[in-house]
């Protein structure tokens, strides 16, 4: 199995990259947004709860992230391994998630980190608001949404770091550069099934 963690601020360009790193080796995609959006569309207790921080740019607390992964992880026992893309957001999902992954025999293998200049991360945002449908890709919530980034899921980037599995990706290239300067590490661990 290989897990890798695909790492970054918003609109650094993690759910584009994992569609491609997704089809090329042949992982499974988790990305706790997508995870959440879908349990507010359709009302779960879960998504009314969520709804609530989503709403304000805030992060969904903890307990309600990692519950999620875990069924959805048991969901693929045959999988060849998980992408996981906005997720861990915090050193305490992050060590959720070695827990766990150490409970079914397994590890995070890497951890890519896209590195975008401020500017051109809100640039992307509020273009992709006008598009995107979310109701958070607006200037305010985006706003806070860089703020909880800063201060909660930076820290996470330090504490792959230590146990010497984090990589900084630039992502401010291309999307095709970007995605080869991804696969140059990934095919340190793995074949691409393409
Ligand atoms: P972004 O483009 O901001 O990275 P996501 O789709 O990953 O967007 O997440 C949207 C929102 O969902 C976040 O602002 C947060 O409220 C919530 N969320 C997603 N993943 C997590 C997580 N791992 N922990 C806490 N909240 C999360």
């Amino acid at each position: 199995m290989f897990n890798l963690v695909l790492f970054g601020p918003p609109g650094s360009g993690k759910g584009t990259q994992s569609a491609n790193i997704v089809h090329t080796y042949g992982l499974k995609h988790i990305s706790t947004g997508d995870l959440l959006r879908e349990e507010v569309t359709t009302q779960t207790p879960l998504g009314v709860e969520a709804k609530k921080y989503m709403d304000q740019g805030l992060l969904v607390p903890d307990e309600v992230v990692i519950g999620m992964i875990s069924s959805k992880i048991d969901e693929f026992p045959e999988a060849r391994g998980f992408i996981f893309d906005g997720f861990p957001r915090t050193c305490a999902q992050a060590e959720s998630l070695d827990n766990l992954l150490e409970f079914k025999n397994t590890q995070i293998h890497l951890v890519l980190s896209l590195d975008v200049p401020q500017e051109e991360l809100t640039r992307r945002m509020i273009g992709r608001g006008a598009t995107s449908g979310r109701s958070d890709d607006t200037e305010e919530i985006i706003i806070r949404r860089i703020d909880e980034y800063r201060s909660k899921t930076a820290p996470v980037a330090e504490y792959y770091d230590t146990q010497g599995k984090l990589d900084i990706i630039r992502g401010d290239y291309s999307i095709d550069e970007t995605f080869h300067a991804l696969t140059r590490q990934i095919d340190k661990h793995l074949l691409p099934v393409t």
